[in-house]
């Protein structure tokens, strides 16, 4: 089980970011399909999409890669990350990196600090195996990486930092 491998308390204090990332409704519904797909397994989800001058993200691209999974991990290799940055359009970035949880224990395990595969985009832990919660991000664990350390953001600056949005939204499923 995940939550055995807990991990040390941050080295400083969490210093609350200001960069918004848009989320449009059909994103959220695709990751949360995407994720019941596995069943009783973990799973993982990339979003890509558009930044800003600021920094803003817009998710315009909700992928699952080819990966293992498991009820208590899953597993994504270089050469299945490598095939979704390959189809990636130009200019767009990645975003977050979503995984689901068996519970409502959404804090990152040490195994999911080494599983994220970019310090510079939020990691995002869904509870339940992705199934549907009760409004915007209601229990999902969002997580930023700041001062060698991925921070748990809490619930009032999460909301600050994740914002619903309408637009169009490309999903594949590669598993
Ligand atoms: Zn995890």
């Amino acid at each position: 089980m995940e939550d055995e491998f807990k991990r040390n308390p941050p080295p400083l204090p969490y210093e609350p970011g200001t960069v918004r990332l848009f989320l449009p409704l059909e994103a959220l519904k695709a990751t949360h399909r995407l994720l019941r797909i596995a069943g009783g397994r973990e799973s993982g989800v990339m979003w890509y999409g558009t930044k800003d001058a600021n920094g803003n993200g817009t998710v315009c691209y909700v992928v699952s890669p080819r990966q293992q999974m498991r009820w208590g991990n899953y597993h994504v290799s270089a050469e299945a990350l490598a095939e979704v940055v390959h189809r990636v359009p130009e200019g767009w970035k990645p975003l977050a990196q979503v995984h689901s949880h068996p519970g409502k224990w959404v804090e990152h395990s040490s195994y999911d600090d080494e599983m994220v595969s970019s310090h510079r985009i939020l990691s995002l832990v869904f509870p339940s195996y992705g199934r549907k919660t009760r409004g915007f991000l209601h229990g999902v664990g969002v997580h930023e990486w700041q001062n060698g350390y991925w921070h748990r953001l809490d619930p009032d600056s999460a909301k600050k930092r994740i914002c619903p949005s309408d637009g169009e939204v490309r999903v594949e499923d590669m598993r």
